[in-house]
């Protein structure tokens, strides 16, 4: 990892290496800036991030989006189309094949169909219809009974027509795009300091003098991606802020990958105010259980799963497809999304009014679909506060994913083991995932389990590591150097020596 030294001058110092820092830390990179991303934990992408729904979208799932936001009126519902938010969604969303195919990440169009069970449904349906015709990215068919359930033979009986947009959505997998970023950015000089908590800012001619847990750096400009904490982050800082944040979170399930095949689109009810039902199907097999509402909390870090919420999204979920079981959830888990109050359906994007060397960036959901458009614009902020944007004669534009054996022809497999023997040793054998994909992760900064799952999916089947954990956990103990019992789940306060 490039760590920083303490007496590092910077131009740039980001606050948090979620998909928002680290689409700016590539962007400055195009530049000679002396950038420094850091983040309190031990690995990129464990923010918000971690949690998303892994989909860049416009089209139709977009018109979903701002029914879930309740806006019923054409004036409301035109003006949003032309706002500068549905610029950068549209930026990033037309872009994103491009950039995917650069940084090698896995990515795949997958069809959206919202059927309609009942008359109120129906009427939903045809509103859709409409409100889709104004977002740029569907590509929208009717679809009658007959059609729907060739399409879709497993829904629902109840299942009545269907809206289908076949352009509109790109599934990924979060934390891949982010680590692309991360490996990208530190290939052409980003420095990166994980473990590294902000703790405070104050001026220094002209300058922000930065405390965190790892020393003190001297940056031309702080900008603050820090998500659902990005308020405490402004906080450090010390000069107020007039914005705060809400938290709104909903409990997803994965479904084994056995069902693959059961569901060949995004399939649910149209989405109404506060509530979605949606399954996704995965680019693994999986199914993704996307049966939520929107519950505001006070507490953001409440994430534990709960029994009532599963019990919830079983029910939910089985209105889709009833052919669906409890048996079949691998895992749980609890994503908050957030908003802010000055800019409710916006992201809040200014230099702070006292201290404008410090730039918030608190982007409102979805996140990752804008993400690139949202760096160009901060960096493009940057230099009219006076940042010197120099372009580098040579930006490496791409990055080169770790190599996914259990997708290998023989002949690739055979060359990879010849390369190194240990891609002949599957250690997951949920998601035949090999030794030599394991150490090529703790080669590019893995330092936990989680950092291992993400780059290599190892741990995420069906026995969530109960076989493979602890064999995982050797293996990182031996490429480390550390003490067994020192390798952690996600960083402190996750040890995992007890249960492997
Ligand atoms: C359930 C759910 C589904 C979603 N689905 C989608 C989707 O399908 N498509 C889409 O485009 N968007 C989606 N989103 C939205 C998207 O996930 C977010 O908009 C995006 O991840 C926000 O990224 P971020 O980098 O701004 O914040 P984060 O990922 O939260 O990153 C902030 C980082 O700041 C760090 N940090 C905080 N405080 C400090 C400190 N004091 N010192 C150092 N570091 C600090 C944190 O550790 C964290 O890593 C979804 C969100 C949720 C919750």
């Amino acid at each position: 990892m490039n760590a920083a030294r303490r007496t590092d001058v910077l131009d740039v110092l980001i606050v948090g290496a979620g998909i928002t820092g680290l689409s700016i830390a590539r962007e400055l990179a195009r530049h000679r800036v002396r950038t420094l991303v850091i983040d309190r934990e031990p690995e990129v992408s464990m923010g918000v991030s971690k949690t998303a729904g892994s989909l860049i979208y416009m089209g139709l799932f977009q018109a979903a989006s701002l029914a879930i936001k309740d806006l019923g009126a054409r004036a409301d519902l035109e003006a949003e189309t032309r706002s500068e938010r549905m610029r950068l969604l549209w930026e990033g969303f037309s872009g994103f094949d491009r950039l995917a195919h650069q940084l090698d990440i896995a990515h795949k169009h997958v069809g959206v169909l919202f059927f309609a069970r009942d008359e109120a449904e129906l009427a939903q349906l045809r509103r859709f219809q409409d409100l889709a015709g104004h977002i740029p990215g569907g590509t929208l068919t009717w679809l009658d009974q007959e059609a729907l359930f060739r399409a879709e033979p497993n829904l629902t009986p109840e299942a009545k027509a269907g809206l289908l947009d076949t352009t509109g959505t790109i599934s990924i997998f979060g934390p891949e795009y982010v680590i692309a970023l991360y490996e990208n950015a530190l290939a052409n000089g980003v420095r990166v300091s994980l473990a590294t908590d902000f703790l405070a800012a104050e001026s220094r001619n002209g300058r922000l003098l930065v405390r965190t847990g790892r020393g003190e750096f001297l940056a031309r400009f702080v900008l603050n991606c820090g998500g659902k904490y990005a308020d405490l982050v402004a906080d450090r800082a010390g000069q107020g802020r007039d914005w705060n944040l809400s938290f709104y979170r909903s409990q997803a399930l994965i479904l084994d990958k056995r069902l693959a095949g059961t569901i060949n689109h995004i399939v649910g009810p149209p989405p109404g105010p506060g509530r979605i039902d949606l399954l996704y199907p995965l680019s693994e097999g999986n199914i993704h259980v996307y049966g939520a509402n929107y519950d505001h909390i006070e507490d953001r870090d409440f994430t534990a799963t709960t029994e009532a919420h599963f019990a919830d999204g079983i029910r939910r979920m089985k209105r889709l497809v009833p052919g669906l079981s409890e048996k079949d959830v691998v895992t749980s888990y609890v994503g908050v999304r957030v908003f802010n109050d000055k800019s409710v359906d916006d992201h809040l994007i200014e230099p702070h009014p006292r201290l404008p060397n410090l730039i918030n960036v608190v982007v409102r959901m979805p996140g990752f679909t804008p993400a690139p458009a949202v760096a160009r614009k901060v960096v493009g902020l940057l230099a009219g506060q006076g940042l010197d944007l120099v372009e580098k004669k040579k930006f490496i534009s791409t990055r080169r994913a770790i190599p996914r054996f259990r997708f290998l022809s023989p002949e690739e497999r055979a060359r990879l083991i010849a390369s190194d023997p240990a891609y002949g040793r599957i250690v997951c054998r949920c998601e035949t995932v090999t030794e030599g994909e394991i150490k090529e992760a703790l080669r590019r900064g893995a330092t936990t389990l989680q950092g291992v799952q993400f780059r290599t999916r190892a741990g995420m089947g069906r026995c969530q590591r109960n076989h493979c954990g602890p064999r995982i956990m050797e293996i990182m103990a031996r490429e480390l150097g550390v003490p067994r019992k020192e390798i952690t789940f996600k960083g402190a306060g996750s040890i995992l020596a007890g249960r492997a």
